[in-house]
């Protein structure tokens, strides 16, 4: 007889604290708020309330402020997310750069900073070296208590860190960058798809669209899949590969293997061979040809995947948000013409179209460390 699935378990006292923990965080993130009013919000009880906010108080997760003055009777003092408690750290490791960002508890970016790193020349040991470099000098500035560090990569990443393959980084070919980091740096590391985490900046402080196709468009181009509110992994942890959906079958050689891939035709490599620009700069102020042939590939890879998943929008990122209007509309054309759904997928240009990636890791880190869903 087959068994049948293991019986749910009672939350254990524990589980119980820590989900409370995360009512009481979440009751305070939007505004300040007195303990009776987080008691009436989270439907905890008075004392309970005071328990818990005790403790966060001590682990300085949250500050009181100054009542006040004026009112009747004894004010109440308002309870906030501590500025100064611990806080997120997000990574990046770009093809050529690697950056890094502090995000404090309420989600407010307190240091960035970038800087160029050939990873496809140097070995993974010399790229997460300089990374924690960096980390170090954006911690300093912000001067905050780190909770945890999340990695930015540009490949297919499992869910316990591991890099298993980035097309355009060769050298870093199954490199366990959660673990190698995290004994740099000393603090607990995760590390996602890039695509994925600029995706969820989009949600999180964008434009906050709970359905849509986030395209990252760099050297690499990767995708972010939201659907209702949350990030779509795939089985695996691998969907959003759109860099190497076929455009073109008879095509250029991709880094992948394979050709004619999105990313030979509409990768910032291939967009700056086809506008004649030195480099990206140059490339946003005249783009000339290379419009129509990033528009062009972006509209048959970007149809695929709207046919296929009935996305209701798609945010152009990352090199394609500063190319502008006239991409968007281009794009919105080509889907209008090869999308069956209607109302038409809304194209739009991405919110946050610096540092993505970096932001939400940062604030993927303290959104964790709140509860926030
Ligand atoms: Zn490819």
């Amino acid at each position: 007889m087959t068994p049948l699935p293991s019986e749910a378990h009672p939350a254990g006292p524990a589980t119980v604290r820590r989900h409370n923990r995360g009512l009481v965080l979440t009751a305070v993130a939007g505004a300040p708020a007195s303990r009776a009013a987080v008691a009436a919000h989270t439907g905890l009880t008075r004392g309970t309330v005071s328990s818990l906010v005790d403790d966060l108080l001590a682990d300085g997760m949250l500050v009181e402020r100054e009542a006040p003055r004026g009112g009747r009777g004894r004010p109440a003092n308002p309870l906030q997310l501590n500025p100064s408690g611990p806080c997120g750290v997000g990574v990046e490791i770009g093809v050529d750069d690697v950056g890094a960002c502090v995000a404090d508890l309420t989600g407010t970016v307190r240091a960035v900073r970038r800087v160029p790193s050939d990873h496809r020349r140097h070995d993974p040991a010399h790229g997460l070296r300089r990374a924690a470099d960096i980390v170090r000098d954006v911690v300093a500035e912000a001067g905050l208590p780190v909770a945890g560090v999340r990695v930015a990569l540009p490949g297919v990443v499992t869910p316990d860190g591991v890099l298993q393959r980035a097309p355009n980084l060769p050298r870093w070919q199954d490199v366990g960058v959660a673990e190698l980091f995290g004994s740099l740096v000393e603090a607990p590391v995760s590390a996602t798809n890039e695509a994925d985490l600029a995706a969820l900046a989009e949600l999180w402080d964008g434009q906050a669209l709970r359905d849509m196709l986030f395209v990252s468009g760099g050297v690499g181009v990767g995708a972010g899949i939201v659907l209702d509110g949350r990030l779509f992994h795939g089985a695996g942890g691998r969907a959003g590969e759109l860099g190497h959906v076929v455009v073109d079958p008879g095509g250029r050689a991709c880094t992948c293997g394979g050709t004619g891939c999105l990313e030979t035709v509409a990768g910032v490599t291939a967009l700056l061979r086809a506008a004649g620009a030195a480099d990206v700069d140059e490339l946003v102020r005249e783009p000339g040809a290379a419009l129509d042939v990033a528009a062009d590939a972006l509209g048959v890879a970007l149809a695929g995947a709207v046919n296929l998943l009935d996305l209701p929008a798609v945010v152009l990122g990352g090199v394609y948000a500063r190319l502008g209007d006239a991409l968007v509309e281009r794009v919105g054309a080509a889907l209008r013409a090869r999308v069956l759904a209607r109302p038409p997928v809304r194209v739009l240009r991405a919110a946050v179209a610096r540092d993505a990636a970096l932001r939400g890791a940062a604030i993927g880190v303290v959104r964790e460390l709140v509860g926030a869903p």
